[in-house]
């Protein structure tokens, strides 16, 4: 989790129009998958697993012979073995190679990304320019990191690039956890100090009702044709239309969520602790929470951009089960029982709280055993003093919980 540097990869594809003749390059291609394929029989017809010393003995001057650079050479035999490789461990046939592919080492291109475009070296010293077809949106993402091999092919009539790009991705040490709970009426965020004080609260209301009355308009034409609805057009069309504005609405806000969450996390360098949904599975019972109708896509969806948007930043997501974190009182961890709509009542200890908020302190409390456990570096567990008051807290409407109750729950 911390100590080496984890190094992020991701490919960028792309269109790619050669200026000029397409004829050089195909020619490449052609050599390429045909060298690619001998290598390949030959790895077969041997039981040895092959060093990459004893690799190079045998193939690389047979190769460079044929015209292809070194890098180009090097490349093909990494590749026939790790085919070879992956069909034997599947047991698999022989590899047997159709499409026109390659893959180039950094060596044997050159990228500008300022202006798109690709240079590629081929063999016996040809070379081709390749216009890409991409937004500046796209390319401008990967400015700043290390592009060091790409996949060049032609599929369906046309030539397509995939850069590989990486980057080491230096982990923040976490100063704060945040929690997210999310629920079918609010996403709350709560961010609280490594020694246990809530510095934040924060409440996003879900557009689940909104989904929810799409669905049931969906559900209402659907019964009402039930036999015909996929081939009438019109009705096809209705439900196509709240689909869309389902899937409208629910990118929108998994997108402004997961920016402002990714947002204040960063501010407070927090690592970011989430429910771990498939466990919610596992546990059986989804509770009131998750409304059965709706499923768990649209909570999949929001941890989707919350994720994405804290990897962009560098910083740490961690999950957790959830289970009973809504339904535990954090204080004495008996059962809570619903005092009125969202607020919760301990018959043991008297504790009353709001049930999103409970949940956060759950959650945090599990991810701090979690890690304490581990012995995860970063994460002190240093108690508090007595008598501390909670700082900078945000928000009139949780204030008084907070004050009363909150600092002793979670010490
Ligand atoms: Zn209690």
């Amino acid at each position: 989790m911390r100590g080496e540097e984890p190094v992020v990869v991701e490919a960028l594809k792309m269109r790619a129009l050669p200026e000029g003749s397409c004829d050089r390059l195909f020619e490449f291609l052609r050599l390429y998958r045909d060298a690619l394929q001998m290598v390949v029989n030959r790895i077969w017809s041997t039981s040895d697993k092959l060093s990459k010393k004893k690799l190079h003995k045998l193939f690389y001057n047979n190769l460079v012979s044929m015209g292809f650079r070194a890098h180009h050479a090097k490349e093909i035999y990494a590749y026939a073995e790790s085919l070879v490789e992956s069909a034997r461990s599947n047991g698999g046939r022989k590899p047997v190679l159709r499409r026109l592919s390659a893959r180039i080492d950094k060596y044997d291109y050159r990228l500008d990304l300022d202006s798109t475009t690709l240079t590629l070296k081929l063999h016996s010293d040809y070379k081709v320019r390749l216009r890409l077809i991409t937004s500046k949106e796209r390319v401008e993402k990967f400015r700043g990191w290390e592009n060091y091999e790409l996949v060049v092919k032609y599929e369906d009539g046309k030539f397509w690039v995939s850069i590989y790009f990486k980057k080491s991705v230096k982990s923040l040490k976490p100063k704060t956890i945040m929690a997210v709970d999310l629920n079918f009426d609010n996403a709350t965020l709560a961010i609280f100090t490594l020694d246990s004080r809530l510095l934040r609260l924060k409440r996003f209301k879900t557009p689940h009702r909104k989904i929810l009355t799409h669905r049931i308009w969906v559900e209402r034409i659907q019964k009402r044709y039930s036999r015909s609805w996929r081939f009438i057009k019109s009705v096809k069309k209705a439900i196509d239309k709240h689909g869309k504005r389902i899937r409208n609405i629910s990118w929108d806000y998994a997108h402004k969520v997961g920016d402002l969450v990714a947002e204040l996390a960063l501010k407070h360098h927090s690592v970011i602790v989430l429910e771990d949904l498939e466990k919610l599975r596992e546990n059986g019972k989804k509770g009131k929470r998750f409304n059965k109708r709706l499923g768990l896509w649209f909570y999949r969806r929001i941890q989707f951009c919350i994720e994405y948007e804290a990897r962009e930043r560098n910083l740490e997501v961690t999950k957790v089960n959830p289970r009973k974190t809504s339904s535990k009182c954090p204080k004495c961890g008996k059962k809570l029982t619903e005092n009125n709509h969202r607020v919760l009542k301990c018959r043991k200890c008297n504790f009353i709280g709001d049930r999103d908020v409970i949940a956060t302190i759950n959650l945090y409390k599990k991810f701090i055993s979690k890690y304490s456990r581990c012995g995860v570096p970063g994460v002190a567990l240093n108690a508090p003093k007595p008598n501390e008051n909670p700082s900078g807290v945000q928000g009139k409407r949780d204030e008084a919980m907070i004050k009363n109750n909150l600092y002793e729950l979670i010490c």
